[in-house]
């Protein structure tokens, strides 16, 4: 018998090599679970109702003649049809999810608790604004922190994402250019080849061309670039800083000052404003406008844990732009202004229907309360020391693309590293998940060759640190020693074998048709 370090009795070798296959399918703890469709038949369950007497319906022969087709299971198969699904997904409640550029952090009980209050939870959009007066005060002292935090005039609450945010913020720069007589004119937006997709994506939306900043090997924008590119059309920069290559950009003051003279404005990207909260103050570096992922930076992982939020914070120069709704204070008491009431106020528009991610705002607002500002300072260096720990610890085996200087919040590697073992990025991604970790971000930025990109938070101890260490290295001794298999049909262990990523891409497959036998649908 096989023990494990603990002692404790272990399947021999590779785990499930000798074991028995089981009637179910299952492992275990290990269920298979199939889809909906495939258990739960319509008439299994519902209501019963009487056939109404002499009803005669009022759709002129467009109501459904047929069953509808939904599933249905009783409760208790429901409940569990759901919780083995969830015991299926990797979470950040179960393991460290390194994600760089997504920033998976913890998300405090607390301030899950904050945020489910009935009065914060059960508050309704269409209240009296007399009866929301605290669901106000959350949002006014929020803004006053990001804008304390990130030293700049003004924050619209409202956008529900990093991207929403970053859609605001551009309408508000157009906004200004067109006030200015300047919008049939200023209609390029420069962006940096290392940029998250979504900064070109939103600029084009809104209708400027893109014009991008090439990438430099040191994987810095560099202001002499910018200048080049710098002219009488151009409106804005898109700037993420620190940015997508886990770096500082260290001549962003000089960027913003380029952008200034030329008459445009300096849009940042903010996502990954958790590196420096309480560190450097965007609008000290000359920032017009900023998003700021709530769910990143401040309590929430990105995308794992509910909405986002995505408030733009705005220079003076942007400020009058602001979208509504936004709060004001009317003799001492709190008010949603709806619509612009003089003239310094021109509004673009508005973003969402209604006043934004109430959740997010009492989430983020705890997490500062319960930081303080030097929790919270803290938090960032927390955040950038873990990152360069990994970044120190796999130094010697896995290469870096902009040589071995000191990172941000985030760590990245490229391929170089695994030239000639027959191992790319992504089989050594999918045998991560046999070691039980989520992949990091793969092949981005695109500006570097097979990226690996790995972002810890500040929420990792050092034991969990050092177990993932241990299992990189492992993987990475493995594919120098050219130990292929251990790759090339990863993940051996997860409840889907590797799937086909390039079918799945090319012709996805969005409507069930019929239930597939119970083994093909587990293969
Ligand atoms: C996450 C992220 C975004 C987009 O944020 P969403 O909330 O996912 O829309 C934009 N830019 C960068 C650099 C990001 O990391």
């Amino acid at each position: 018998m096989m023990l494990n370090r603990q002692g404790r009795p272990t399947a021999a070798g590779e785990a499930g090599t000798n074991a028995h296959p089981t009637f179910t399918g299952n492992k275990a703890l290990a269920q298979i679970e199939p889809l909906i469709f495939e258990i739960g038949h319509h008439e299994t369950t519902g209501v019963d109702l009487d056939e109404p007497e002499a009803f005669t319906p009022r759709l002129g022969g467009l109501e459904r003649k047929e069953a509808i087709g939904l599933p249905g299971l009783s409760e208790p198969e429901a409940m569990r049809h759901y919780v083995r699904l969830s015991q299926m997904n990797y979470g950040i409640d179960t393991g460290l999810f390194p994600l760089g550029s997504c920033t998976m952090k913890h998300n405090a009980r607390l301030n899950e608790r904050m945020a489910r209050l009935p009065g914060f939870s059960d508050v309704h959009p269409l209240q009296p604004v007399s009866t929301v007066r605290g669901a106000l005060e959350v949002m006014d002292e929020l803004s006053r922190y990001l804008v304390t935090l990130t030293n700049t005039t003004t924050v619209a609450l409202s956008p529900k994402a990093g991207a929403h945010g970053e859609l605001c913020g551009m309408m508000a720069i157009k906004a200004a250019i067109e006030a200015k007589g300047e919008g049939k004119t200023r209609n390029v937006v420069l962006v940096p080849d290392s940029a998250h997709g979504t900064n070109p994506a939103t600029a084009a939306l809104i209708g400027f061309t893109v014009r991008p900043v090439p990438a430099r090997d040191d994987g810095w924008v560099h202001v002499d670039d910018v200048k080049k590119l710098l002219g009488p059309d151009v409106a804005a920069i898109m700037l993420t800083n620190p940015n997508t290559c886990g770096l500082f950009e260290n001549q962003v003051v000089e960027i913003a000052k380029a952008i200034h003279d030329a008459g445009a404005y300096f849009y940042c990207d903010g996502a990954n404003f958790n590196a420096i909260v309480g560190k450097a103050r965007p609008g000290d570096l000359g920032i017009d406008a900023m998003h700021i992922n709530l769910h990143k930076t401040f309590s929430t992982p990105h995308g794992g844990g509910g909405p986002g939020s995505g408030p733009v914070v705005l220079s003076a120069r942007l400020a009058p732009f602001a979208p509504v709704p936004f709060i004001t204070a009317e003799n001492g008491v709190l008010t949603l202004v709806e619509q612009a009431k003089d003239a310094t106020e021109q509004p673009f528009g508005r973003m969402t229907a209604f006043h934004g991610q109430m959740g997010m705002y009492v989430r983020a607002l705890t997490y500062m309360l319960s930081h303080g500002s030097d929790g919270m300072k803290q938090a960032s260096e927390d955040a950038v020391l873990n990152a360069n720990y990994i970044r120190a610890s796999l130094a010697d085996l896995f290469s870096q693309p902009f040589g071995d200087k000191p990172c941000m919040h985030e760590v990245l590697f490229d391929d170089a590293w695994l030239k000639d073992t027959g191992v790319t990025t992504l089989d050594f991604a999918k045998a991560m998940i046999d070691e039980g970790y989520h992949p990091m971000t793969m092949y981005f930025p695109l500006v570097v060759h097979g990226a690996m990109l790995i972002e810890p938070t500040e929420s990792e101890s050092k034991a969990s640190l050092d177990l993932f260490i241990a299992a990189l290295r492992d993987l990475a001794m493995s594919a120098k020693k050219g130990e292929t298999e251990r790759f090339s049909g990863a993940p051996y262990h997860a409840p889907r074998r590797r799937l086909d990523e390039t079918r799945a891409a090319r012709t996805p497959v969005l409507k069930w048709t019929k239930p597939a036998p119970f083994a093909e649908a587990a293969e």
